[in-house]
């Protein structure tokens, strides 16, 4: 299997390469954003370990890039810590997985594996997390195994949602980066968006952390 690790930060990069190369991986190691967009173009890589930080180039736009290009290789993203908007954005630009960092590399190689795993098996651009399975390519969501209608901001929600099921998503943060507004009303707008999805979901598909916001996570803290 021929990864390319895509990092410049030396540090991360040195200890990424070490425990994929023991496990048996070969491992081309980019630290520049350009050098990564001409390299994965080539498509001899089975995937790709992409921190988004990157100079000339940044990931998330030469991932873009690849997807409308028509370049499928599947793409585990690395993100700074507690930036779920970067996830959000990675999932839009066609990333199949993420991981906030700082990580284990046990939790890396686990990643890895379960995306050389779909990308065998099946198109790599569907991703489940609970009861929800994202289809990148149909951009649908399904519930269940049911797919659900949704608005263009219902569904950018639940991505939103999906990125880090755990999180918890304030109203404020949802309205301003959903909805594109900060108003006073936006809250209100977000309440009756949830209430929507729940409707076309189950009631229980999205918790309300009363005073701090929505989640997908499963347990109260
Ligand atoms: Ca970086």
């Amino acid at each position: 299997m021929n990864i390319l690790l895509a990092e410049d930060d030396p540090v991360i990069a040195r200890h990424v390469k070490e425990a994929l190369t023991q496990e048996g991986y070969r491992v081309d190691h980019s630290d520049n954003g350009i050098d990564v967009w001409e390299k994965g173009d080539i498509g001899e890589y089975d995937a790709v370990i992409l921190d988004l930080g990157l100079p000339d180039l940044d990931g998330l736009t030469l991932l873009r890039r690849w997807r409308r290009a028509g370049n499928a290789v599947p793409v585990l993203i690395l993100t700074a810590r507690g930036s779920w908007m970067e996830r959000v954005d990675g999932f839009d630009a066609g990333a199949d997985d993420y991981l906030p960092k700082p990580f284990r590399n046990e939790e890396l190689l686990a990643r890895l594996k379960a995306l050389l795993r779909r990308a065998g098996a099946a198109p790599a651009t569907v991703v489940d997390v609970g009861r929800f399975r994202h289809d990148e390519v149909r951009k649908t969501i399904l519930f269940d195994g049911q797919p659900v209608e949704l608005s263009p901001q219902e569904y950018r929600a639940l991505l939103m949602l999906m990125a880090d099921p755990d999180a918890v998503v304030s109203a404020y943060d949802m309205a301003h980066h959903v909805q594109g507004r900060d108003d006073d009303s936006a809250k209100n707008a977000v309440e009756a968006m949830i209430r929507r999805i729940r409707r076309k979901t189950a009631p229980d598909a999205i918790l309300t952390r009363r005073g701090f916001g929505y989640t997908l996570g499963s347990e109260e803290p």
